[in-house]
This record gives structure tokens, sequence and C-alpha cells, in this order.
């Protein structure tokens, strides 16, 4: 595939020229004019540091199904720290494009890709069957969020060197939820990873204890209807998953490890291509891959795929939170967190999710028509106050395991030990009481939308719409208003409907 695509892409087409963040409205090119209803998957590796970054495609292949919406072909979305364009080579028209994210995107911003350290992470990405050649140019958005072209290439559909293969021992498919044409619907789509060949009913039931958690909450309750859902299941030969931390390693199908980018509870998949080439035994637009454990955890690449262990009683919670992310592009509106990323949220760019704004321009907010009447912009919710509050009990917390572990030490008789413990109790009390009035006060406000302080792993300079949601976390369970509309919106965009 490779020689013949390279000798093709000395042709010679305009690149687009330097796209700002916000695309104009795109009239959607007519799906029959230039596709057929099939899609092609391109399998590409991405490697480098910080700061070089090199595409290279390992392979392209036909699958027999395009199941994402024939009209749909240009998104209103922003969303992605790469694009892809397809351009009908003939005559230059832009025929379709999608946001993405990668791996490697995320590795760009931890400290061994800045100190030089070199890695390979793969991505596929696919488009509707072209009728005839057209130039694929993969974009790349700068620290400002403007993109810049970093790759591009003539691809024939008709070369030889297309792969057409049929897979060949189907791996079993539960239909769980099936409501209509797959161009009509989100066909979101489970992967079994860590079952062994005689869990197959448990991840059945699994998909379904999933469904059931998803469908449970706004908007997803009311939207059901727009879903097919399928699992694929392929046994693997242990259950579990890689915790290269507890230096436990499992055979499994896809792969999945914890640690990813040494972070603890993260966990990922690297083998990207194999995962959609597993996936594309069914219609699907959205990944989720289940893991056979009881351990707390998951992970998401955003507009790819999320992945879950299933029997830690907050899994069903872990799977909504990160399908947030892979769906509908959402981002973590926590701040207090061990995930440090460098420069993830460059200082005076606003982010492109819809969840989170850097305020920048404070008379027109990211959601301004959905902003509470009279409500303060940013608004005041005590954060301060909480939070000095906050270090008070860390700190008391800390002087008291001080204070206990002396006494032990100089083997101090019991009742001057149970001191110790109420008089730091105490103060404990008196602080627990202070955040909660605290808490009081501003009590009215956790059902209104407005501009809070604290989004995106950074504690000040980034605000999110409502003090809970399932991207910071909720004991109603449930999304704030914003994210409910950017996921309504990305099930109207995937369904046919916008
Ligand atoms: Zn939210």
């Amino acid at each position: 595939m490779k020689k013949t695509l390279l000798a093709l892409a000395v042709l010679v087409l305009a690149l687009p020229a330097l796209s700002a963040a916000a695309p104009a409205p795109q009239a959607q090119p007519p799906f029959d004019e230039f596709f057929l209803d099939k899609a092609l998957r391109i399998d590409l590796y991405q490697s480098g540091d910080a700061k070089s970054e090199t595409v290279t495609i390992h392979r392209i292949s036909e699958e027999a199904i395009w199941p994402e919406s024939k009209s749909g072909l240009l998104p209103p979305f922003d969303y992605g720290r790469y694009v892809y364009r397809v351009y009908d080579a003939a005559s230059n028209r832009l025929i379709f494009s999608r946001g993405f994210d990668t791996m490697f995107a995320e590795y760009k911003t931890t400290s061994p890709a800045l100190a030089g350290t070199v890695r390979v992470f793969e991505r596929s990405l696919r488009l509707p069957l072209p009728k005839r050649p057209v130039l694929f140019v993969i974009e790349q958005r700068d620290k400002r969020s403007l993109l810049h072209p970093v790759f591009n290439q003539i691809l024939d559909p008709s070369d030889y060197h297309v792969i057409r293969e049929k897979p060949g021992q189907p791996d079993w498919v539960y239909e769980a939820r099936i409501t209509g044409d797959p161009h009509d619907k989100v066909d979101l789509v489970y992967l079994a990873e860590g079952y062994v060949a005689g869990d197959r009913d448990k991840f059945k039931a699994d998909v379904d204890r999933m469904t059931d958690a998803l469908f449970a909450i706004e908007p997803y309750k009311s939207l059901k209807d727009r879903f097919n859902v399928r699992g694929v299941f392929r046994a693997s030969a242990e259950r579990g998953m890689d915790e290269p931390r507890q230096r436990s390693y499992r055979k499994t199908v896809l792969n999945a490890a914890f640690n990813a980018f040494d972070l603890d509870r993260y966990m990922l998949i690297e083998e990207d291509h194999l995962m959609h080439d597993i996936a594309a035994e069914v219609p699907y637009d959205v990944l989720a891959v289940l893991v056979n454990s009881p351990r707390y955890g998951g992970g998401s690449i955003a507009l790819d795929y999320c992945v879950t262990t299933v029997d830690h009683p907050a899994s069903p919670q872990v799977f909504v939170h990160e399908l947030g992310h892979s769906f509908a592009y959402l981002a973590d509106e926590y701040y207090q967190s061990e995930v440090s990323y460098n420069d993830f949220y460059p200082k005076g760019v606003e982010p492109l999710e819809p969840n989170i704004t850097a305020l920048l321009d404070p008379g027109h907010v990211k959601w301004q028509d959905l902003l509470s009447p009279g409500i303060g912009v940013p608004t005041e919710y005590g954060k301060d106050r909480v939070e000095t509050l906050q270090a008070g009990l860390r700190d008391g917390r800390a002087a008291r395991g001080k204070a206990l572990d002396a006494a032990k030490k100089r083997n101090a008789p019991e009742k001057e030990i149970r001191g110790i413990e109420a008089k730091f109790k105490a103060a404990d009390d008196a602080l627990g009481a202070k955040i909660a009035a605290v808490r009081a006060e501003y009590a009215s406000l956790e059902d209104k939308v407005g501009v809070f302080e604290g989004a995106g792993y950074a504690s000040k300079g980034l605000y999110r719409s409502m003090i809970y949601c399932l991207m910071i976390n909720n004991p109603k369970n449930e999304f704030c208003r914003v994210c409910q509309r950017a996921i309504a919106r990305m099930i109207d965009f995937v369904s046919g409907r916008s």
C-alpha cells in the first residue's frame, strides 16, 4: 500500500490554509455523489516526542458497513486536537471531515515526551468509501488551537493494496438492543476484554448492566431510542488486565493496561488497530471496552473509545463519565487530582471542550444562553473559604498523626492517647461544621447554571457551569445542563438529525 500511495502523493494539490478555531457552517456534500455505502479504515502510527511528530500509514482496509449518518459528512463541532479532511481529488472539494484525538496527543504532554523520549502509538480513522481518488489530510492544532496540515496523501480506493478481507472467525455478537438502521442510530458497541471463553453470559449481563446505568441518566434516558447496542465477544486466555505497578500481567485480547502514562488508576488500550478491526464486525459509532475485573478505574481517548472495569461498585459511574469524554468530547471538570499534565490547557486559550471555559470574554460565556437569570459571572460559591478550611483539616490530621506517633513512641498511657484523639477530633469536627456552613450558604446555587471556578485540572483560571456534574463528581448522578446539551447534540449528529 505504502509504495503505491507515496508514488501518487507527488501529485500536488492545494492544501487548505490555516483554519481558525470556529468552523463556518458548510453545505453538506451529497453522499451518493462521492461515496459508496461502505467504509475505508486507515490504520496509522504516530511517533515522536513533545516537539516532533511523524504520521505513517500502516494499512488501509475496506469495511462492509458505513454505520454513520450519510448527512453528517462535515461535523458542526470543532472538537479534537487533530482533524482529518478528505478532498475529492478531481475537484478539490472538501467532502468529509472529523476531529479526533489520540493517545500520542496525550503522551506529548507528559514529562518523558518533554524530555525527548520518542514513542509510537496506533490510531485507526474511518471515512465512507470514496468512489474516486481523494486527498487525505491530517491537521494538528498548535497551542493556540490553530490547525496546521501535518500529513497528506492521495488515496485511491480502487488500489489493490487496500485490504478487503472478511473476518476469518467472526466473534460472538450480542444484539442487546436494536432500534433501527445503523445510519440513523448511535451504534454503541461494547468489546469484551479479559473474559475467558466461559464468561460469555457474564459479558452479556455486564453489557446490560452498563447500558441500564447509561439509560438511567439524562440526556441518554430521553434519547435511548436513538441507540442500537451490541456487544462483541472475543475470549481472552486469562481474566482481567495488566497492572504493571503491581507486576501483574494477563494474556488478554486487547492488552488493556493500568498505569497509562504511569498514572495508577488510568487504564488505556494501545492496540487501537486491533480494537477497530474487532469492532468492524458490527456497525459501530461509539466504542466501549468492558474489562472483566473488580478493580476501580478506566480511561478514554476522546472521539475514539472508553474503557472501564465492570465489577467495582463505581464501575457504571466510571463508564458514564469516561463515555462523556470519548463520545461527547467533554472535559474533566475536576481540579484536584493526581492528573498533572504539563500545559494540558495552555493559559489564555479557550479549551475546545464544550463544558469548560477560560472565560476570556466574561460578556459572552460559552454557555451564555443557559446561564441562570441574574447569576454572577464568575459565580462566587465560597470556593476559597472551603479550600482554606479543607487545608486546615489536612494540617490538623497530619498533626494528629505526628502527636499520636510521638505519644506511642514514649509509651504514653492510654488515657493520654485518648485525650490527644479527643482534642484533634474536636478541632476536626469544628472545621467540618464550618465547611458545611459555607456550603449551606451557597446551597441555592446547586441547581443554577453559572460560571464556577475550578475545572480541567486547574483550580484557577478554568470554569465549569454547575457546582455538580458527572464530569466532576455528583452525589445525584447527573450531568450538568451544559454537558447534557453537548451529549444530546452529539446524539443528534451521529444519528443524522443535525
Ligand atoms: Zn458538566
